[in-house]
Order: C-alpha cells, then structure tokens, then sequence
C-alpha cells in the first residue's frame, strides 16, 4: 500500500507549544519524529511511504493534500499532538471526514491499537471534522491526536524518544489491522 504520513506543522507554524522541564516543547518536532519512525515500521511492513516533510519547514495544507493525491496514496496519515486551554486536558483521538467509511476503517483500529498500546491513557474516540487535510484528499484519511501537549504530564510524555516510538508502533499496529480488514462499502471521501 502506498502511505502519506503527514506530520503536522512545521517551518514558522511550530504548532501548540507545550513545557516540558525548562524547555518549550513544539508540536511539530514531535509529530516529525513520530513520523519517522512510523516510516521505518511501514516500510518494514512492506508498504511504500511518503512523509510530506522530513523536516522543519513550512508546507501549507493544500500543499500536503496536493502531495498525496499526485501520488495516489492509498492512505493519508497525518500527526498531531493536541492542546487545550484547560491543562488537565488528555487523551487520545483520531479524527475522520465525516460520514467517511473508508477513514473509519482504518480510524477505529489506529485508535484501539493505540488506547491498547497506551492503556493509561484516556481513550477519547474517533471523532469526525471537516478538516481540510481529511477533505481535500483523495483516498481514505485519518488525523492522530497523540496526546495534550498543553497537559504538563503528557508533555513529558511526548517529549521521551521511546514513548514517540511506542505511539509510532501502535499506529503501523492498527495500520496492519485495517488491512486485514474487508473492504466497507465504498465512497470517495
Ligand atoms: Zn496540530
């Protein structure tokens, strides 16, 4: 299968800006790091990988849905982390188009591989969002919340190499149980 990974953010957008000790913590370093190491498992998986960045640089949204859809991805994949104005905020949740079956298929795995992998976190569903990155591509599309990086607890979290690698495997995880999945009925979003 041809997979778009897509870490969010980048260049002048470093995303939410969390804390972790004395440091900032951006956003859009972890989402490129998660990537890369999704990129490693998939490929190990046999699928082929496109990241629309590997690194820190700007990309607009219709530039990552036009990169996707030139290469005729057979599923999008972006990488976020969240944030909310009240820090106690955590949890996991993966968004889809809405009414998008072919995003569920692979959104419902992605999200109990993770909720699985990291049991003492919040599992807070799949949701659904007119987001331009899950509307403008042309092949199933999924957004990863990974966790709150407004929560200083989950920015600490966030911030560990092998917990970045953790969320990466459970994510190739519920990648490889989409696959096995039969097809939903089909519809284009
Ligand atoms: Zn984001």
């Amino acid at each position: 299968m041809k997979i778009c990974i897509d870490p969010g953010h980048g260049g002048t957008d470093p995303g939410a800006v969390g804390r972790c000790g004395d440091q900032d913590l951006c956003e859009h370093d972890i989402a490129l790091q998660i990537c890369l190491s999704l990129e490693e498992l998939l490929l190990e998986q046999g699928h082929l990988t496109y990241l629309t960045r590997r690194v820190d640089r700007n990309l607009s949204l219709p530039a990552r849905t036009q990169f996707a859809n030139r290469y005729q991805a057979d599923l999008f994949i972006s990488i976020h982390c969240n944030a909310a104005y009240q820090p106690t905020a955590a949890g996991i949740e993966t968004w889809i188009h809405p009414f998008s079956n072919v995003g569920r298929q692979y959104a419902t795995p992605i999200q109990k591989s993770l909720t699985q992998a990291l049991s003492d976190h919040k599992n807070r569903g799949v949701k659904e969002a007119d987001f331009h990155v899950l509307r403008e591509t042309a092949m199933p599309a999924v957004l990863v919340e990974t966790e709150f990086i407004s929560n200083p607890e989950q920015a600490e979290f966030l911030a560990k190499g092998e917990n970045q690698r953790r969320i990466a495997q459970a994510i190739a995880e519920g990648i490889s149980q989409a696959c096995l999945q039969p097809a939903p009925a089909g519809d284009e979003s």
